[in-house]
């Protein structure tokens, strides 16, 4: 394919991998808003606490490549240069539809590699059917498989079978040196505008980037939607590939995973419609519901100082 059309921007750093003409495409061409905007939300639940929250709208930047699907993806898109991306997910994966809306939008060649063979003899999910409407190649594994496609050999046996050998991998969930490398400009676009943001957290990838990103008197505070508390070594680990050590000020809060990936409680539900009607902002169920739940939760404990000015990354919107 053409990739001429992307147009050129110099090597962001020294983890990047250049195209085979020494530079990189890039995603302009799509038209991201950026930086995305800020919006204050006036809710008297926080100002009856003295705390000022503001919503950084990273839904916003792209109509189909969203939130930090976009600052995860957009590099890795840019080193691929032209080659078959091939990515991993579950069957309602937010990083699979983004990586085949990016495929279509760019006329990039695009493989699935998704979790369950036994999905393989079901109608497809919406997820997946727009995955493959996009024209993502989705190539079913067993969940042994799955787990072990970090491990080298494992790895080339799942792209011979899908017939990719020479793709471009993006890990599960888009998180790589790249992705992490990406996200730090939404830490840099939020410098001198909060005391501390926070964003809910799958793999980490995105607050790795964001907290190395954000001025030394800034802090991140991470919500994790699953459960399992490995999430601080996977982020300092992410941090090491991406920068070669630790950056940034940033804490996890465990308590509001609701059970984990994807599962929900009434209380839960009831906040996030009660905080769309209140704000007028579709709330992503799975990420961002969790986090302005865990929010003021904290606020309501008096975890924050009066005075206190918090960002909340939207970092994506319902589907469909
Ligand atoms: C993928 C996703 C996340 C998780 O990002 P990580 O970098 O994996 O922590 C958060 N919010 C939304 C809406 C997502 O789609």
């Amino acid at each position: 394919m053409d990739h001429c059309r992307l147009g050129t921007w110099p090597v962001p750093s020294p983890a990047a991998t250049p195209g085979d003409n020494g530079t990189v495409t890039s995603l302009d061409v799509l038209h991201p808003r950026l930086p995305s905007p800020l919006d204050e939300v006036v809710d008297d639940r926080f100002a009856r606490f003295g705390v000022r929250l503001l919503l950084k709208r990273d839904d916003l930047i792209h109509p189909e490549l969203i939130g930090n699907k976009w600052r995860k993806l957009a590099p890795n898109l840019t080193a691929a240069a032209g080659r078959t991306v091939l990515t991993f997910g579950g069957a309602y994966s937010n990083h699979l539809r983004a990586t085949a809306a990016a495929g279509r939008l760019l006329g990039l060649p695009t493989v699935g590699v998704v979790r369950g063979q036994e999905l393989a003899d079901r109608p497809l999910n919406p997820s997946l059917a727009r995955c493959t409407a996009d024209g993502m190649r989705l190539h079913f594994v067993d969940r042994s498989t799955y787990r072990r496609k970090t491990e080298a050999d494992a790895l080339a046996a799942i792209l011979r079978a899908a017939g990719a050998e020479e793709a471009y991998v993006v890990p599960e969930g888009g998180s790589n040196a790249l992705a992490v490398l990406g996200c730090q400009a939404l830490g840099q676009e939020l410098r001198g505008r909060a005391d501390l943001v926070a964003l809910a957290c799958g793999t980490g990838g995105t607050l790795a980037g964001l907290a190395a990103g954000l001025a030394p008197d800034q802090r991140a505070l991470g919500v994790p939607v699953l459960m399992g508390g490995f999430l601080t070594d996977e982020i300092r680990a992410l941090q090491h590939t991406a920068f070669g050590g630790p950056r940034g000020t940033w804490t996890l809060d465990d308590r509001f995973h609701f059970g984990g990936y994807a599962r929900t409680t009434p209380e839960l539900e009831a906040f996030a419609t009660d905080f769309e009607h209140r704000h007028a902002v579709p709330l992503e169920r799975l990420y961002v519901a969790k986090l302005l739940y865990g929010l003021l939760t904290l606020v309501e404990e008096g975890a924050f100082p009066r005075g206190t000015t918090i960002v909340a990354v939207v970092t994506g919107r319902p589907f469909p």
